[in-house]
């Protein structure tokens, strides 16, 4: 008999997020917990989810024979169907085949695929582009990710590498970006990108709110949300660039893709999206065609911090 329950994990640089569904996709149980405990090498992240999946099925009391599957997103180019991490950039996995290694240690089936295009994958089928065919998410956190269905199938591109958009070059003369190449949507939008502004800025002598609070180069979505609520001048200039750029990006992917719905998730779209989306629907005009403007809708992820785990329970129940 198969099991009735799947267990659904979102893998990122410092925590994983678990979630057990029942057969109703209900979430039944959920655990928490920071990577960083793991340690550096692929052994202890492979512990690590190996451990997080034992505790989930003790502590809820579910028996792994009730168990369907075990699906997880996670950060890097992943071979979605073979199961193997090609790169990752925050965990140190290189052409890592986990799917072989969890499905002999629990003898269950695994799937995995890059956290983005899960998060789209959920927002897709149980969020808020169910039902469209052409989608493109942005997922605003750390940094930009990118996510696509095109034609009603997950678009991956050759060798797993698309929807990059994150680097789309918007200034070749900005900002710096972790990739190498100087102002990329992700310089100017994600967290990285609006902390190193409010670095600049305190840098100048100007006095802020976020200088303080920000760790590894980002701050925390909660303390952005508290900035803004306090209009912290230096805080909305950062916001209202990001968003700037945002609405430029997101202009020139209408012009391409033409898609039904532009959807926009992650960490940051959670805490402050309404501010975001906002600003960026007052911008968007400006960037793209308006006969192809007419026919697409720019949405917040209506999933929040879920997106992916629900995007781990599509690769289950609908791929
Ligand atoms: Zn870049």
């Amino acid at each position: 008999m198969a099991g009735k329950y799947n267990i659904c994990l979102d893998i990122g640089g410092t925590k994983i997020l678990g979630a057990i569904f029942n057969e109703k996709k209900e979430i039944v149980y959920r655990l928490k917990k920071k990577t960083k405990e793991a340690g550096d090498d692929a052994d202890n992240v492979e512990k690590m989810i190996i451990s997080v999946v034992e505790d989930m099925i003790n502590e809820s009391d579910i028996k792994k024979k009730d168990i369907k599957a075990i699906a997880a997103g996670a950060p890097g180019v992943i071979d979605q169907g073979a199961g193997i991490i090609l790169t990752s950039p925050n965990l140190p996995w290189t052409n890592y085949d986990i799917k072989s290694s969890i499905e002999k240690k629990f003898d269950i089936p695994f799937y995995i695929g890059n956290d983005v295009n899960v998060g789209v994958l959920g927002e897709w089928k149980y969020g808020v582009a169910k039902g469209y065919n052409n989608v493109v998410g942005f997922f605003v956190g750390t940094g930009m990710g990118g996510g696509l269905i095109l034609d009603g199938k997950m678009f991956t591109g050759n060798k797993y590498k698309a929807a990059e958009y994150g680097h789309m070059i918007l200034d070749p003369e900005g900002p710096l970006c972790g990739c190498g190449q100087r102002g990329c949507l992700e310089a100017f939008s994600s967290k990285k990108g609006m902390s190193a502004y409010i670095m600049q800025q305190t840098s100048r002598g100007r006095k802020n709110m976020l200088a303080e609070t920000i760790e590894n180069g980002v701050f925390k979505s909660k303390n952005l949300k508290k900035a803004l609520a306090a209009k912290d001048t230096v805080t909305i200039e950062a916001v209202d660039r990001a968003c700037h750029y945002l609405a430029i990006a997101t202009g020139n992917m209408i012009n391409t893709i033409s898609p039904d719905i532009v959807v926009y998730g992650g960490g940051v779209m959670e805490a402050v999206g309404d501010i975001f989306m906002e600003k960026i629907l007052a911008e968007v005009d400006r960037y793209c065609m308006p006969s192809i403007r007419s026919t697409v809708e720019l949405k917040k992820a209506a999933l929040g911090d879920d997106s992916n785990i629900y995007g781990a329970l599509a690769m289950i129940e609908d791929l």
